[in-house]
């Protein structure tokens, strides 16, 4: 029996065997992968799926994660026999509503590089003769997706890292984890004690059972599935025939897929009722059939602690809709079926990196065959580094607060995720359940002003007000189309001018932020971040976080209230995380978002609403732009920051949560000869966009360096090292290679973001768009996007594809709205 390991993995499925592959090749050879069953048909839930990889996907991450997979898995092989079959797939439309959505899907093929076409009803027949033409609009054909062997594809990778000293042990439970001073010392498994440098659990449905042991919350639900296997479909093939030639097919409008297997077809389901399973109820043991390869279909699941009883009463009617699109089916049956069971996630996305309670215990979870090996080798490159090699921030377990790790939550959204899998979503659909979940002060006022409200980390944020509806009256409003203005009213156009005229109080509360206070506090700041702040209390400086490689982590504000103190306004707890992980106990960080709420006042006329309520000098010689003050706002103590993301005069006023009523009313009363107004959402990100202002997350992200993204004003090398400083003097020596832009449309069409850009006339997209929508007060379609250097220069023509239709876009200066900043300083 093995006595220690650097690295131990939990689960030799898909994902252990990847992650354990890539160390192997990043020079990490002192790993022990442990299952509790027989390698590598071990009975977890690679074993038994059907193994269908569609690559594109509205997560730019989960297409990069995808396509590295049927990158890996096409050059893998075992024993002369492949690990994927590159039979290309087709996603079909039987709905007007789907249609759309392909020709939109075809659009975020192209923007993240994954060859795709719209074909005809006809043409989707002749490559699947099998489906009624009859029945669709049409498909989108992807000719590099394709059927993964799961099972071959793990043992592949196993043997290439055993090769290289990689160890693994089958039939060997892992029953416990000894734990001090926050890190696991070993791993208690049924052969016995391991000495462990860190532990990695890809336990995929155990995950939280394995979490538990280690005290260690895992927010992950596994669910059934259904899955089954027709006897033979006339004309399909031979029982002896090629295992696949088809391409993969998905009815989404039914929530189902299809695969070959030889003269039988496989036929997948996520129509029926959610069937929960909790992980702790999971039996333990390993399959009988042991170790074999599990089949796509034949029986061998049967037994796998993975695999619960075929419920048939619930594949009534997805059968029935699989007869219909595939006729000849009427002349087959089904054979065998199978509940499987997998992982959902309160947003559907995987769930990795270092866990919160335990500092050398590491997740894998919730991932799927379709992106195994790009999680593997990220997994790999965050371990071996310290920094994955692309930007996990969407898959990230640190995403998740607290209240994310109920089991009432995860179970809830989990639930809604299983429902969802195969829905058309809109990128800004709120959530039905559970909301309200998190409100600010405001709400109630919010509520009495009619306040529509959308749903962020939990956080009720108002999108506009219908109390507004008289703004509209007068003004020429553009209104994007039915996509991109799913949640556009005219009074989000009539509050974003408004507040270019008057003066307006946008709830800030939900921005997350954090209180970095001690001795050590400046110099935590200064190490972790690009721009200077060693100045004097009273200032306020926007600065960058870096990663390792020089790429952007996240952005963020920062106001010295004292020698000591400072306010960092924070993109979300993952930067909260990563300032806590890089402090010494001569500083706290501590998360007050929740304690405290925002207004922010914005607009020419701010200046006459505070002025008369508070208790400092607020004129521009008194306050300047970027200080920070700590005033009365009538009798409320509130911490005053004289800056503005939509670009008009005014100031984030901050107190804590049980004055923010009070701080409403007062603004609201004193407004009122001013013309004050609540606005949403909506008009902020407007406004924003025209101002230029970059949303981390979403116009940039690690990838991207500062230069690249038009931020190099907030990195000032000279004032000493900081994390990613010298790699980011590396990439310096080189040309940029790509750039943010600001482009306007030239038609007026209003775009949603992730559309391909292209050149005039090439075919291949060259780029894609970030933040878009319409800029009310410029009165143009913006949209930023990422494009090579050489086409970001204003004036470049562009195409932006919209609904597979190519819109001009020409490059322009950013940003358009006030470039000389005069609206802000005065
Ligand atoms: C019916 C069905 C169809 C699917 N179809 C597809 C598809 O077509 N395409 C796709 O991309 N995905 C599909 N999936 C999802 C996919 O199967 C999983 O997401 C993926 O296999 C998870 O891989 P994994 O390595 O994380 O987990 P697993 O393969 O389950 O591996 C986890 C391993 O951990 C081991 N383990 C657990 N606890 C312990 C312990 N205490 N000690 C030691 N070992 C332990 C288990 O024995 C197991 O081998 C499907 C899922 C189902 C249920």
């Amino acid at each position: 029996m093995e006595s220690s390991a650097r690295i131990l993995i939990v689960g030799a499925g898909v994902v252990g065997c990847s992650t354990a592959y890539h160390l192997a090749r990043a020079g990490i050879t002192d790993v022990l992968v442990v299952d509790q069953g027989p390698l590598f048909g071990t009975g977890g839930s690679s074993s038994h799926a059907p193994g269908l990889v569609f690559q594109t996907n509205a997560s730019q991450l989960l297409t990069q994660l995808a396509t590295y997979t049927v990158e890996r898995f096409s050059a893998a092989e075992l024993d002369g026999r492949p690990c994927f079959h590159q039979v290309g797939g087709i996603e079909v439309a039987t709905t007007r509503q789907r249609w759309d959505d392909l020709r939109r899907k075809r659009g975020l093929a192209a923007s993240w590089g994954v060859p795709a076409e719209l074909i005809g009803p006809r043409e989707v027949a002749d490559r699947f003769p099998q489906l009624d033409p009859e029945r669709i609009h049409g498909g989108l054909h992807v000719p590099t997706d394709g059927i993964a062997k799961p099972v071959r594809a793990a043992a592949a990778m196993a043997r290439d890292a055993e090769a290289r000293g990689v160890r693994f042990l089958g039939d060997t439970e892992v029953i416990g984890f000894d734990i001090t001073g926050g890190r696991v010392r070993s791993v208690r498994t049924t052969g016995g004690e391991i000495a462990v440098d860190s532990v990695l659990c890809c336990a995929g449905v155990w995950g939280p059972k394995i979490g538990a042991l280690a005290g260690v919350s895992i927010p992950v639900q596994p669910v059934a599935h259904q899955y089954a296997v027709t006897g033979p479909v006339p004309g399909l093939g031979a029982a002896d025939g090629p295992e696949v030639g088809l391409p993969l097919l998905r009815h989404q409008d039914a929530s189902m897929y299809f695969r070959q297997i030889h003269d039988r077809l496989g036929v997948g389901s996520y129509q029926h009722r959610v069937m929960p399973v909790r992980a702790a109820d999971l039996p333990p043991t390993a399959p009988p059939g042991r170790g074999a390869e599990a089949p796509s279909g034949g029986g061998a699941w049967k037994g796998m602690a993975s695999v619960q009883p075929f419920t048939p009463q619930d594949f009534k009617q997805p059968w029935d809709d699989a007869c219909e699109l595939l006729p000849g089916l009427r002349r087959a049956e089904i054979a065998e079926g199978m509940n499987g069971l997998m992982l959902f996630t309160a947003d559907g996305m995987p769930v990795l990196g270092p866990s919160r309670e335990v500092a050398n215990f590491w997740v894998a979870e919730a991932v799927w065959i379709t992106h195994s090996a790009g999680v593997g080798r990220a997994m790999a490159e965050w371990i071996a580094d310290g920094e994955p090699g692309i930007d996990l921030r969407a898959a990230d377990l640190r995403r998740f607060e607290e209240f994310a790790h109920s089991s009432a939550y995860v179970t809830e959204r989990a639930a809604q995720s299983f429902r969802e899998v195969y829905d058309v979503i809109h990128p800004q659909q709120p959530p039905a359940r559970p909301r309200p979940l998190r409100t600010g002060p405001f709400h109630e006022r919010q509520e009495q002003l009619g306040a529509v409200f959308l749903e962020a980390n939990g956080w009720e944020r108002p999108h506009w007000y219908r109390s507004n509806e008289p703004l509209v009256r007068g003004r020429e409003i553009v209104s994007p189309g039915p996509w991109a203005g799913r949640y556009f009213d005219p009074v989000v156009a009539a509050e974003h001018q408004a507040a270019r005229e008057r003066v307006a109080m946008f709830d800030m509360t939900s921005l997350a932020r954090a209180e970095v206070s001690g001795r050590g506090a400046l110099d935590l700041l200064q190490r972790l971040t690009t721009n200077q702040l060693d100045r004097e209390p009273g200032y306020v400086t926007y600065t960058l976080m870096l990663a390792h490689t020089g790429g952007i982590r996240a952005d963020i504000t920062v106001a010295r209230l004292s020698e000591t103190e400072f306010q960092v306004g924070c993109n979300g707890p993952r930067d909260i995380a990563w300032l806590r992980r890089h402090a010494d106990e001569t500083t706290s960080v501590r998360d007050i978002t929740g304690g405290t709420c925002c207004i922010g006042l914005w607009g020419p006329r701010a200046r006459d609403v505070l002025a008369p309520l508070a208790d400092e000098d607020v004129s521009h010689e008194g306050f300047r732009f970027f200080r920070a003050k700590r005033l009365h706002v009538g009798e409320v103590p509130v911490t005053a920051l004289r800056l503005s993301y939509v670009g008009e005069l005014g100031w984030e006023l901050y107190t804590s949560a049980e004055f923010g009523r009070r701080l409403w009313d007062l603004l609201a009363a004193q407004g009122a000869e001013h013309g004050i107004f609540p606005a949403g959402r909506g008009a902020f990100n407007g406004m924003r966009l025209e101002k230029g202002y970059r949303a981390w997350g979403a116009d940039m992200w690690s990838e991207h360096d500062p230069d690249e993204a038009g931020l190099a004003f907030a990195v000032k090398p000279d004032k000493g090292d900081f994390l990613g400083r010298d790699a980011l003097l590396r990439r310096r020596e080189r040309p940029a290679r790509r750039r943010l832009c600001c482009l306007r449309i030239d038609d007026g069409e209003v775009l949603m973001g992730a559309e391909p850009v292209h050149t005039e006339t090439g075919r291949d997209a060259v780029g894609f768009t970030t933040s878009a929508g319409y800029g009310h007060s410029v009165g143009a379609s913006l949209a930023y996007a990422w494009v090579p250097a050489e086409l970001a220069e204003p004036g470049a023509r562009l195409r932006v594809s919209y609904f597979d239709r190519r819109h001009p876009a020409t490059v322009v200066a950013d940003p358009v709205f006030d470039p000389d900043m005069s609206r802000m300083r005065r």
